[in-house]
């Protein structure tokens, strides 16, 4: 197979959402998983929406992730090259200029949808002679620019959904170009497609019927068309749209909650597929496993608590290293290794590390219930002589048990109670020796 050529091409006009994350991602792990190329379309031709803000936003998030492209470039700074595919397919008789006005198309919808018949463009501008035309234009009418389809059958074998087939005549006529010369992103599309030597387009589903009329355009403009993939759509958990819900929020936001790039990446990459969704801690790895036979055709299900699940799980397993510097930014107490490694396990963030900082150095309130006053007096008398260490938990949990007759939870919870203020949390024998001799004692009464 030769080396697949994709992009991305998201329109800077809003923040990035995991639905266009999930569509970055594909387009990255395909490209890469087989030595690839993945190029970055910034689709800004609506100028008035699209800002700059967006765009860098969009470009932190996606390095951020580690979605790093090969080449990235503007529609907006290549309006010329629309014109010039505007104007040849204007001499091919497949550019043709329109003036009516929204009411008046609006008003030949409801006709249509009244007769029965489907809201389709009936080409009246077609039949303009140039004397009329002109009339219209001397009156201060300017036209918009309708693509004409063939009316054949456009059909293609998609990648993800299998044998499409689409009756151009069911369709209307596409616009290409709005009344005040912008462009549409039909078009603009096709022409940077073929110049960027586009093999896949991979998008959302959304874009299949948009698929019909720019196969067209891309023959017409004398490429042949590349292979197409259309994913499906995300959706809640409970089939719902995602507002309100984790997947709602903008990349910056995640971020900001402390998800973890490849706790996301995981989580997208995987959902909807035939895979497992589990944690993996690198896109390489992620690439390997990419196939778009693994994608459904049913809607993707974003789960909230899937996705805090990956992130515990990568949480767990992270390494002091990894987490030092964000350890120290949260607290320097938390800086180091063997709390990290005892507190760990009991994070779903990184940052909930800054919770354990107060129950193991600062000043929990014990939790001692009056019929166990008598029982956390003995484990004070009990406490191992000298410092604190790894097994000062079992030795001293061996004694009580000796000489208190209690054993299991009755043994063991008025103790983590008594020290942490908590009913669960951290290995006792791990954070032990942390809290130290003296406020263990303290805390003991
Ligand atoms: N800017 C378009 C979008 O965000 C790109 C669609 C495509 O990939 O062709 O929907």
């Amino acid at each position: 197979m030769t080396r697949p050529v994709v992009r991305f091409a998201p329109s800077p006009t809003g923040r990035l959402h995991v639905g266009n994350v999930r569509t970055a991602l594909i387009n990255w792990l395909f490209s890469r998983g087989q030595q690839g190329k993945f190029i970055l379309r910034i689709d800004d031709t609506d100028i008035e929406r699209s800002t700059q803000e967006n765009e860098d936003a969009l470009k932190v998030d996606l390095t951020w992730l580690g979605l790093t492209w090969d080449e990235s470039f503007n529609q907006s700074h290549r309006f010329k090259v629309y014109d010039a595919a505007a104007d040849k397919l204007r001499a091919m008789g497949l550019l043709y200029p329109c003036y009516e006005t929204a009411e008046e198309l609006d008003v030949k919808r409801k006709i249509a949808q009244t007769r029965g018949r489907p809201p389709v463009y009936d080409r009246a501008a077609l039949k303009l002679t140039a004397k009329e035309r002109a009339e219209l234009e001397a009156k201060g009418l300017k036209p918009h620019w309708r693509f004409k389809l063939s009316g054949e059958r456009v059909e293609w074998n998609d990648l993800v959904r299998g044998p499409q087939s689409i009756d151009t005549s069911s369709v209307s006529d596409p616009i290409l170009i709005r009344e005040d010369g912008s462009y549409l992103y039909t078009l603009p599309s096709v022409v940077d497609d073929i110049e960027a030597g586009i093999t896949h387009v991979v998008r959302g589903e959304d874009h299949v019927t948009n698929s019909g009329a720019q196969i067209e355009i891309f023959l017409a403009l004398g490429g042949k068309a590349p292979e197409m993939a259309h994913t499906p759509l995300l959706i809640g958990a409970d089939g719902a749209a995602l507002s309100k819900r984790i997947g709602s929020l903008s990349m910056g936001e995640l971020r900001a909650r402390g998800y973890e790039p490849m706790a996301i990446c995981s989580h997208l990459a995987k959902l909807g597929t035939s895979d497992n969704i589990e944690a993996r801690t690198s896109l390489e790895q992620l690439c390997e496993e990419f196939a778009f036979s693994k994608i459904g055709r049913a809607p993707a299900r974003f789960d909230d608590n899937d996705l805090n699940a990956l992130n515990a799980a990568l949480v767990h397993a992270m390494p002091f290293e990894a987490v030092r510097e964000r350890l120290t930014a949260l607290d320097a107490r938390a800086a180091s290794e063997p709390f990290w490694l005892a507190v760990r396990e009991n994070c779903t963030f990184v940052a909930d590390a800054a919770a354990w900082v107060e129950i193991v150095f600062g000043e929990p309130t014990p939790l001692v219930a009056d019929e166990d006053k008598e029982f956390i007096a003995a484990a004070a008398a009990h406490l191992p002589d000298g410092e604190l260490t790894g097994e000062s938990w079992s030795a001293w949990t061996n004694a009580l048990k000796a000489t208190t007759g209690r054993k299991g939870r009755g043994l063991f919870m008025p103790l983590r109670k008594a020290l942490t203020g908590l009913e669960h949390g951290p290995d006792m024998g791990a954070v032990l020796p942390l809290i130290g001799r003296e406020k263990v004692l303290q805390r003991l009464g």
